[in-house]
């Protein structure tokens, strides 16, 4: 049998683990941050039939400019804008400044196709999310990690610091980050911006969850043509199996990620499903302040276990406090509820999940303490 040690792949590649958390079948799966509550049936209908409006059509190639989705898309974020009050001048996005791809992580492989590659680098704030390097370096760019505080915050000063000193092509900030939950300040975003001679991307992938208070970065990409803002609908919108990311910059940057995506590369499938969920978004948000409500419900339960809770802007929750992670994880999982072991020392990520669930988890953990205090 040949095995992959035998094949000539590439000397980066060699050794290398693919990426994924676990996927096991288990009564309450809270590890990798989905919506856990079910499209809703108006949604399923008005997909159904967008989709049965293509099938016919599959013989040709799709919009290969998704001008449609597009389309909805900025309408959405011009929505998203329009609620943070940003200006007359200021709460529009063009259809020309919108990128889509099959999920978010496609768009930021997009962005590091056109800006990263080899000779060149990328850096993030560490921890974060695990995805930034590995695409980073799949496209041969060098990925520089930057320490974030004790508590994962990161303040303005010393995020534009870690720019100054190593000047790199590329910056992520991910805000809520993931995995710790909490969202950054605008002003660290205004910091980077001001000090980097890149691209910055924002990855917003869970922004709609985020504590009153929380100011998108979409309100900063008039100033900024060198600034993107990637979002996602597989969080907020209950939308991951649909597989579609997006992401807002000036147009001429948007221009760039044209050269290097694959012809065709959101089917018509994908395109058709996506516009008839954003023609529902309301109906697929619905349940944002649910998974909001059930995070905070978590979070008191972690605080009077004795855990430290980070403040979370996202659907999720990192909680430290753990003596050992993997026991901690492996008794929820006897348990029947899976949460992620992101490897921070002392800490376990569990995401909200419905009322059930996050009830599950809950009494799940209190029992797994008073076995094993
Ligand atoms: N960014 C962040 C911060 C994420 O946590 C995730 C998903 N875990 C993604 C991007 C990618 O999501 P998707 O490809 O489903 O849009």
């Amino acid at each position: 049998m040949t095995s992959l040690q035998d094949l000539p792949i590439r000397d980066d590649l060699r050794g290398k683990e693919p990426y994924g958390a676990p996927q096991l079948d288990v009564a309450v799966p809270l590890n990798v941050n989905e919506n856990s509550f079910a499209v809703p049936a108006d949604v399923v209908r008005a997909v159904q039939e967008s989709l049965a409006a293509v099938l016919g059509d599959l013989n040709r190639y799709p919009d290969r400019e998704f001008t449609a989705l597009r389309e909805r898309l900025a309408g959405y974020l011009g929505d998203v804008l329009e609620r943070q009050g940003g200006g007359t001048d200021r709460t529009s996005i063009a259809p020309a400044q919108v990128w889509a791809a099959n999920g978010s992580n496609e768009v930021l492989s997009h962005i590091l196709q056109a800006f990263g590659g080899p000779g060149r680098s990328a850096l993030g704030f560490s921890p974060s999310y695990s995805m930034h390097p590995l695409i980073t370096t799949s496209t041969g760019a060098e990925w520089i990690s930057v320490d974030r505080a004790d508590d994962f915050g990161l303040d303005a000063e010393s995020a534009a610091a870690a720019v100054r000193d190593h000047d790199p092509d590329v910056v992520f900030l991910c805000t809520p980050n993931n995995p710790t939950g909490n969202g950054l300040d605008l002003s660290v975003v205004e910091a980077v911006l001001a000090e980097a001679h890149g691209i910055v991307i924002v990855d917003e992938a869970y922004a709609e969850f985020a504590r009153p208070g929380f100011r998108t970065a979409l309100t900063l990409l008039p100033d900024h043509p060198r600034l993107v803002v990637s979002r996602t609908m597989s969080k907020a919108f209950a939308f991951a199996g649909a597989r579609l990311g997006y992401a807002a910059a000036d147009a001429a940057l948007i221009d760039a990620l044209r050269l290097v995506r694959l012809p065709y590369h959101l089917s018509a499938l994908t395109q058709a499903a996506a516009c008839a969920a954003l023609d529902h978004a309301p109906s697929l948000l619905a349940n944002v302040d649910r998974l909001v409500e059930q995070r905070d419900r978590m979070s008191r339960a972690l605080t009077e276990l004795g855990f430290r809770v980070v403040p979370s802007d996202s659907n999720f929750i990192l909680f430290g406090g753990v003596t050992r992670p993997p026991a901690l994880w492996q008794a929820l999982l006897e348990r029947g509820v899976l949460v992620r072991d992101n490897g921070i020392p002392g800490h376990l990520r569990v995401n909200a999940g419905t009322e059930a669930e996050t009830t599950a988890f809950v009494d799940a953990i209190t029992a797994a303490v008073a076995a094993d205090p």
